[in-house]
């Protein structure tokens, strides 16, 4: 017999197999020996209760039968090499690499092409910009193999349930080497650490099944014949073809919105959030959402994980709200490019560094950016025959790249704050809201320093004072929150794309270049790992005419 059972257990018996037993032998007055395994369905964390945090497990319990593993919807791939059909694929990030498995799945060939290195070179990067300060452009925290998701916190939660099939992308990761507690745990993750050898394994099946991923090799313009795409071209100034493109750029490939933009192909400004990422110890955040006594030191013990948050306030008709919070996290250079100042969060697989990092960012719109770049153009007069389009506030409201153009002003003048080397301008989080530049800093993850400053300089008012108001009703949520003891990053302002390519409803193309299909992130598709992994599926399902 297999019965579903529902427990509550303490944080210490949730992974003991033998007190599960236990468990699961009152519920069902069965003799322990008559239960020969079991395995979990669904786990979360209860720490309502000030008094006991409980640990809520629902798991499939064999009785009076042999045991059987978890059954995994292992996807088998077909043998694309001569496929008739070929499909170029933009961007090897989640919705560029989970395009190509689908379409190997479906027997069609995909050629992803990649600007970035595979993940191993990546990593290479990554050690120069944190430890010297020197960015390259084409292999950083954004680019490269697995995309913006490689080297991140690998949180796999997403809200987007609608969108597609989130079982299918969880178990592909396990399939490619996940660990299967992905599949029950309430808020799943994977860790930096650990990602780089799942995205080899989807490289080495995507190439092993006779598709292909070519490297270092960055589109720069895209062939068109009448209104249809037959095919792109590279920076090498070669020419490839296929039967349709899937651009899977992300939200930071500026020079495709530019190019798209400049061939008069219809894209879209989009609202996006901009902000900084705040950093608390991690054992204060634990001590707040556990209950536990305040203490600088560790004190969750070995059986809970680092606690997270997830906050969200309106402020003046305003939304400010946390994003993609890494427990146990370190801060990290996110930019693409040498003049501007991006940071983001991620974390290893055990999320035991003792910071707690979050993005805290406020709603932009359009109007937003219009009164901004009115306002610097104010600030600098008298205006000169070479004062910049933007600066003289001439902006058109019908600007497509407005947000983008806003979001890079801000990024640039947070590099120039910091002086230069991705050191980051900070403020204590109490300073900040009084504008106070501070005087001292307790330790911070992020490697290439911080910066005390007035971030107020760098920050537009209505950003700054949202954040001001926001940071105090969130410390009336979380008793302890509003400190000194955390330090206010900026910018954080990749938190998802300033442009949508749009695309029709019904086909997914692209309403004008027939056979080209915007997808992911940076279409404005997608805010996420495992969202944008959909959106790669189901872009590849149409275009095979199976959606
Ligand atoms: C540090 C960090 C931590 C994050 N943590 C999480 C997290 O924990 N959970 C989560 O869900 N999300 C997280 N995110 C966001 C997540 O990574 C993105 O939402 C997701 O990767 C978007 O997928 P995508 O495939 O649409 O685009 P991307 O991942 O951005 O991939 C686009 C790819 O296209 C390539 N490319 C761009 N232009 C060209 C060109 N012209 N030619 C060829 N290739 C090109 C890029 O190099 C890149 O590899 C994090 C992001 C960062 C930066």
């Amino acid at each position: 017999m297999q019965k579903q059972l529902s427990l509550k257990v303490k944080p210490q018996e949730a992974n003991d197999t033998s007190i599960l037993i236990d468990y699961i032998a009152t519920e069902t007055g069965k003799s322990k020996a008559s239960i020969s395994g079991f395995y979990k369905l669904k786990q979360s964390i209860d720490a309502r209760s000030a008094r006991q945090i409980w640990i809520n497990i629902t798991l499939l319990a064999f009785i009076d039968e042999p045991f059987s593993n978890r059954p995994l919807d292992v996807i088998h791939f077909k043998e694309v090499t001569h496929s008739s059909k070929q499909v170029i694929i933009v961007g090897a990030g989640p919705a560029g690499l989970f395009a190509a498995l689908q379409l190997l799945e479906l027997g069609i060939k995909p050629i992803v092409f990649e600007r970035g290195k595979e993940v191993r070179a990546r990593r290479r990067d990554l050690a120069v910009l944190n430890k010297e300060g020197i960015i390259n452009p084409e292999s950083n925290y954004c680019f490269g193999e697995g995309g913006a998701g490689t080297y991140s916190d690998g949180k796999l939660y997403t809200r987007s349930n609608k969108r597609g099939n989130i079982n299918r992308i969880l178990n592909l990761f396990v399939q490619f080497g996940a660990e299967e507690k992905i599949l029950y745990e309430a808020h799943p993750h994977i860790g930096t650490n650990k990602l780089p050898d799942i995205i080899t394994a989807m490289r080495e099946a995507i190439i092993g099944y006779g598709g292909a991923i070519l490297f270092e090799q960055k589109v720069t313009d895209l062939l068109l014949k009448d209104s249809s795409i037959i095919g792109v071209k590279t920076a090498n100034g070669v020419t490839h073809h296929a039967d349709a493109v899937i651009l899977a750029t992300g939200h930071s490939a500026r020079d495709i919105f530019e190019l798209l933009h400049e061939k008069q192909i219809l894209i879209e400004a989009k609202p996006f959030a901009l902000g900084v990422r705040i950093e608390h110890p991690q054992a204060l955040i634990d001590s707040i959402q556990y209950n536990l006594p305040t203490s600088t030191s560790l004190q969750r013990g070995e059986f809970l994980p680092p606690a997270s948050y997830s906050l969200v306030e309106q402020v003046n008709g305003r939304g400010v709200f946390s994003f993609c919070m890494c427990p146990g996290g370190i801060i990290a250079p996110a930019a693409t490019a040498a003049n501007e100042l991006v940071v983001n969060g991620w974390s290893p697989s055990k999320r035991n560094n003792p910071y707690s990092n979050s993005g805290m960012v406020v709603t932009v719109d359009e109007k937003d950016a219009m009164d901004y770049f009115k306002k610097q153009a104010a600030k600098r007069l008298p205006l000169t025959e070479t004062t910049p389009f933007e600066a003289k506030g001439q902006r058109s409201t019908d600007n497509p790249l407005l947000l983008l153009q806003f979001q890079e002003a801000i990024e640039q003048r947070c590099y120039e704050l910091g002086g230069g080397k991705f050191v980051a301008p900070a403020q204590r989080m109490e300073d900040f809201c009084v504008g106070k530049v501070s005087t001292n800093f307790p330790t911070c993850s992020y490697v290439p320093g911080i910066k005390a400053t007035n971030l107020g300089e760098a920050l537009p008012p209505f950003i700054q004072k949202t954040l001001q108001m926001g940071f105090k009703a969130f410390g009336k949520k979380m008793k302890g929150y509003y400190t000194n003891e955390a330090i206010v990053v900026a910018t954080e302002s990749r938190t998802s794309s300033p442009v949508r390519i749009p695309r029709d409803h019904d086909s997914l193309q692209h309403p004008q270049i027939k056979n080209l299909y915007p997808c992911g992130e940076g279409a404005g598709y997608a805010g996420g790992i495992v969202s944008a992994a959909m959106d790669g599926e189901r872009v590849a399902l149409m275009i095979s005419g199976t959606l």
